[in-house]
């Protein structure tokens, strides 16, 4: 079979500045792929390669020919082989994880249709236990983090706060008096040491917060394990955990793996460290990137995997160029899509494509 294949990137504006320990964004960078088999049956995948990550957009550009060349003649229901000609292509099992994501996950959304399954369906997966993500809260002043929690809450039950200011404390107490019942989470980015993570941890666990996700910077699995055992909150990994590899060694200094398509490279990739993760005894969480439906959707058929959902990168756009999953509230309820493959469509394209 030939696929036919192309790509283009749609840079959407987020509906708020987007800010994190490592500073602030405005808009978000999306790769679209699109495939097409010999039938007229399409597929779409996205991502969203943040630079910390992945290469530059125009190294990306300049790979994309090579990587989707390297898929051109696959079977798209043999997800081994796509992901061993990706990284093949790509140099190593780690690079261009982005676009490997976007390939993979346009392939999949073609697969899946091309039985007319939902992708959760062609993956097997079950569907009875919906899971809620929560919202993002960024970094910004204080009283408009505070502001924007409580507008937040009133649809969203599971907030995400960014953490990493010299005025982490009074944004906690802020937040916290206006969604005294809102479920929170906190992500600090790699923004603490380790002695400051400990601290921050009781902290958060006097505030009521869930858990505490990368409080220490990546390399520091060490400061990780200490506020593991130090602090009496669970603790998330997200940029300690970006490769299969990983794994067993987050395992040994945290509670739960952070996996993301766009992070990892796809589908593939997060299959693996899902189930690696479990083996470890690590909980995991599905996250994202600020990121378009044409990404988010794949990854909320994978939530059946998943104890936590992060998966609000859609809903942080101004305009979203695609649909995807409904999430009500946060809630991603499989058992109610019916779509073949993600979900994923340009807004206002027709009900049914092939
Ligand atoms: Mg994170």
């Amino acid at each position: 079979m030939i696929l036919t294949t192309d790509f283009a990137w749609h840079d959407l504006e987020l509906a708020e500045p987007f800010g994190i320990s490592r500073g602030t964004t405005t808009v978000s960078e999306n790769l679209v792929v699109r495939v097409e088999d010999d039938a007229g049956n399409r597929g779409i995948g996205g991502a969203a390669p943040a630079d910390y990550y992945s290469p530059s957009r125009e190294a990306i550009t300049d790979a994309l020919p090579d990587l989707l060349a390297a898929v051109a003649d696959c079977d798209p229901h043999n997800r081994q082989r796509i992901a061993r000609r990706l990284a093949d292509a790509a140099g190593s099992p780690t690079a261009h994880p982005g676009a490997r994501a976007a390939i993979s996950i346009a392939l999949a959304d073609l697969a899946a249709k091309r039985v007319d399954l939902p992708l959760y369906r062609h993956l097997g997966l079950d569907p009875d236990r919906p899971i809620t993500s929560s919202f993002t809260v960024g970094i910004d002043d204080t009283d408009r983090m505070a502001e924007r929690a409580a507008r937040a809450a009133e649809t969203y039950p599971i907030l995400k706060l960014k953490l990493g200011t010299d005025r982490d404390r009074a944004i906690v107490r802020a937040v916290r008096d206006r969604v005294p019942d809102a479920t929170i989470r906190v992500d600090a980015n790699g923004a603490w040491d380790a002695d400051e993570a400990v601290a921050m941890s009781a902290f958060l666990d006097d505030h009521g917060v869930e858990f505490v996700e990368q409080p220490v910077p990546a390399d520091d699995l060490a400061g990780l394990a200490r506020v593991s055992e130090a602090g009496p909150l669970p603790v998330a990994a997200d940029e300690s955990c970006v490769g299969p590899g990983d794994i067993p060694r987050v395992a040994e200094a945290a509670d739960i793996a952070v996996l993301k398509l766009t992070k990892s490279g796809g589908i593939w990739p997060v299959l693996r460290m899902c189930h690696a993760a479990r083996a470890c005894g690590l909980d995991v969480m599905l996250g994202c990137m600020t990121e378009t439906n044409a990404s988010i959707a794949a990854a909320a058929h994978l939530t059946p995997l998943a104890d936590y959902a992060d998966l609000d990168g859609s809903l942080l756009l101004a305009d979203d160029t695609f649909e995807g999953i409904e999430m009500p509230g946060g809630e991603i309820d499989l058992s109610r899509v019916e779509r073949p493959g993600t979900g994923a469509r340009r807004v206002g394209a027709p009900s049914r494509p092939r």
